[in-house]
């Protein structure tokens, strides 16, 4: 595969919607190995309890293995708990194991609770990697919060259906709130639409509403609706690797490879 630029720095790169089942870790995971097979050194952080990234990219989550909640919880490194993904060279993944769910309460008594993944990643030689996605939770909690205090970009994948825009006015507050009081440099860099039917009027319309509310960072390419890519995570895998040529697949590289052109685009 052709190389794409890279960004010159580690993009650290959340990707978040409070809503459950809109495509977050999907589009995690198929960004991810998309820019992988493409060049780039790409660290996946999965802050969901289910752990459906790690699933996805073929990496162990169960219960005895260090993950993420060790990080946040015990101040375990990340380089303790950072695995190869199997799969795809370059792309590697920090798992989330089911007591991550716990963390959620856990943080609340913590020392500086919303910036500990920020301390770990700071503690963490990021230099290595061009991007790091972090797959967010479906809540705005503190595992959230501290994805956007770690990262400075957010990425929201948006499902073309009637109650897509409901809740976003929440998820842009909390962004702003964590602007004002915990890290200026986060924006919304990045909007996806997921799970796109052409044959409906209403997706179109729901696109078209995303347009003209977000304008320029919605990126061009949408993502289609496929069974393919429902069905490479049951196979540990990206659909990107599990069926190349299928739409979902060209899909998500097309999506990956307009974040990686846009971000020299603009630095030019
Ligand atoms: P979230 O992480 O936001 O909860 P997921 O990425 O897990 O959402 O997606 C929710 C469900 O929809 C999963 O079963 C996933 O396999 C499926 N899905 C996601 N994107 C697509 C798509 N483009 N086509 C078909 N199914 C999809
Ligand atoms: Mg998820």
């Amino acid at each position: 595969d052709a190389e794409w630029p890279r960004p010159g720095r580690c993009r650290i790169i959340s990707v978040a919607n409070q809503k459950g089942g809109v495509g977050k870790t999907t589009t995690s995971v198929n960004i991810a190995a998309s820019l992988a097979l493409h060049g780039a050194r790409v660290l996946v952080v999965d802050l969901d309890p289910q752990g459906n990234a790690s699933t996805a990219l073929g990496v162990d989550h169960h219960a005895d293995i260090p993950s993420i909640y060790d990080v946040l919880i015990e101040d375990t490194p990340l380089a303790d708990i950072v695995v190869p993904a199997p799969e795809i060279p370059n792309l590697y993944c920090a798992p989330a194991t089911l007591n991550l769910a716990g963390a959620e309460i856990e943080l609340v008594s913590k020392v500086a609770r919303e910036s500990r993944l920020r301390r770990a990643l700071d503690a963490y030689d990021t230099d290595g990697f061009d991007y790091v996605l972090i797959d967010c939770p479906p809540s705005l909690g503190l595992l959230t919060v501290n994805a956007l205090v770690g990262g400075d970009e957010l990425l929201i994948p948006i499902q073309c259906e009637y109650y897509a825009l409901e809740g976003l006015g929440q998820l842009v507050r909390t962004v702003d709130l964590v602007k004002a009081h915990l890290n200026p440099e986060v924006n919304i860099s990045t909007i996806v639409l997921t799970m796109y039917d052409a044959r409906t009027r209403l997706a179109a319309q729901v696109a078209e509403d995303v347009r003209a509310h977000f304008g320029d960072i919605v990126l061009n390419t949408v993502i289609p609706r496929s069974v393919r890519v429902s069905e490479a995570p049951s196979y540990g895998q990206s659909v990107i690797t599990y069926d190349p040529g299928s739409s979902g697949a060209l899909a998500y590289s097309e999506a990956a490879s307009e974040m990686a052109h846009r971000w020299v685009e603009a630095a030019q």
